[in-house]
């Protein structure tokens, strides 16, 4: 059969889907320049492919624009079309950022940083999800057993991967049935956002060619939860790491402190950005593993925000390894937007002076709410509603985001929940596994 390549201009939009639309590969050098035409109200399809209430209606245009910095084609010689897509900016008619556009407010943000702060942010996230091949296999975590039977998968993501331009870290069977966790090296600034949209994109392409099932939802059914863990430090314009003092608090340095600091004092009102569905709220519970106060405790896999071990071996130097891990986040969530809100958070804990956080020890779920309060901590919001509210009322992170983004952002929220109205338990879960 004839054929020709195509190349999809793609964003990964409010609802965390990736979207755009494909041009004749031989078109490029023109597309780069002038993209596709886009539309506002594409910001408002929810991921149940509902179009939210909110300003746009059917007015005005706008472009999608690739960046040629995060092109990717990877031809899997099996028969198959390529993967060929270039992740984008969107943009008005006259070239500027779109204020509701994720990539450019990202890179908004982190253009503050460095102005401000001289920092960047060096990032690697930690993606656990879902996967079954058409036969139910008996599984046991971490087990050689299960890798084996998902070699061919595995084999073939990481060479995905790499080709892709990634460096792969670690593929593994995780703890919960048929869960899996995949990992590429750190990046740094923008690059790791668009990073985390690859790695989701390649798996899924495998899991296609490979006949599997998948999803990144963070509660597929009973069993575990899938998290997505931003592993975080900070380095310096010319990329030297400049998070760890030896001596400083939970070893520190006093401008990650305030850093971090920042992120924790403002994690209540900014985490419906970093876990932006229904679902994720079953994830966030004390127990599973994953984040349900806004703590900071060192090597700790039920806080907010863990001070990740350093490896004392020959060769490891501390300053290198140093990182905080960010643990209230999950897929249903769009990367820019939780780099973007992680960044403003941390920045303004810097321009505070935030006092580096002090580590909690123990089971907080113990603690009754005036023994939180005596050391600083709160409960989470404990459902997306509640997450939401909280975003809305929080003045100054309004003000981190360009015009009515949070409103728009909440318009878009309130689409996607009315949406799931009258549906039970099993009916959410089986929804946001089909959308992520
Ligand atoms: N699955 C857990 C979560 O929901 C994380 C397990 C781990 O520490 O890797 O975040
Ligand atoms: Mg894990």
């Amino acid at each position: 059969m004839i054929s020709e390549d195509i190349i999809m201009v793609v964003c990964a939009d409010l609802a965390n889907q990736v979207r755009g639309k494909g041009f004749p590969a031989s078109e490029r050098e023109t597309r780069v320049l002038r993209g596709v035409g886009w539309v506002p109200t594409n910001s408002l399809i929810t991921c149940f492919n509902t179009i939210a209430d909110g300003p746009f209606g059917p007015l005005g245009d706008l472009l999608l624009i690739p960046d040629e910095r995060a092109e990717v084609r990877v031809a899997f010689d099996d028969g198959s079309a390529p993967e060929h897509f270039m992740l984008g900016d969107i943009r008005t008619l006259d070239g500027a950022p779109w204020n509701f556009c994720p990539r450019s407010i990202l890179q908004t943000v982190l253009a503050d940083l460095l102005s401000e702060a001289g920092l960047q942010l060096k990032v690697a996230f930690e993606h656990e999800f879902w996967s079954v091949a058409d036969e139910a296999v008996p599984w046991s975590s971490f087990g050689l057993g299960n890798f084996r039977r998902c070699a061919e998968f595995g084999r073939t993501l990481l060479a995905a991967l790499r080709s892709a331009g990634l460096t792969p870290d670690t593929f593994l069977p995780e703890y919960g049935q048929d869960q899996y966790e995949v990992t590429v090296a750190p990046s740094t600034g923008l690059r790791a956002a668009d990073e985390c949209v690859i790695v989701r994109e390649m798996v899924r392409a495998v899991a296609k060619r490979t006949g599997r099932k998948v999803s990144f939802s963070p509660v597929v059914n009973e069993g575990t939860g899938n998290g997505l863990h931003i592993h975080i430090s900070l380095v310096d314009r010319d990329g030297v790491p400049c998070t760890y003092d030896a001596n400083g608090p939970s070893h520190l340095n006093p401008v990650a402190g305030s850093f971090f600091g920042g992120i924790r004092k403002y994690l209540p009102s900014l985490l419906a950005l970093t876990a932006s569905s229904v679902v994720s709220y079953e994830r966030l519970q004390p127990h599973r593993w994953s984040a349900a106060f806004n703590n900071f405790a060192e090597n700790d896999r039920e806080a907010a925000l863990r001070v990740c071990p350093v490896i004392g071996l020959e060769g490891c130097t501390a300053e290198a390894q140093f990182h905080v891990e960010y643990r209230a986040a999950d897929a249903t969530a769009n990367p820019y937007l939780q780099l973007a809100v992680l960044a403003r958070a941390g920045l303004q804990g810097i321009r505070d002076h935030e006092p580096a956080p002090t580590p909690t020890t123990g089971d907080l779920s113990l603690l009754t709410n005036d023994q939180l309060a005596k050391i600083g901590v709160v409960r989470l919001p404990s459902d997306l509603q509640s997450a939401l509210d909280l975003l809305g009322k929080e003045r100054l992170l309004r003000l981190w985001f360009p015009g009515e983004f949070i409103d728009v952002f909440l318009a878009h929220k309130a689409g996607e929940t009315a949406f799931l109205q009258d549906k039970d338990t099993a009916d959410l879960r089986r929804l946001y596994a089909e959308a992520y």
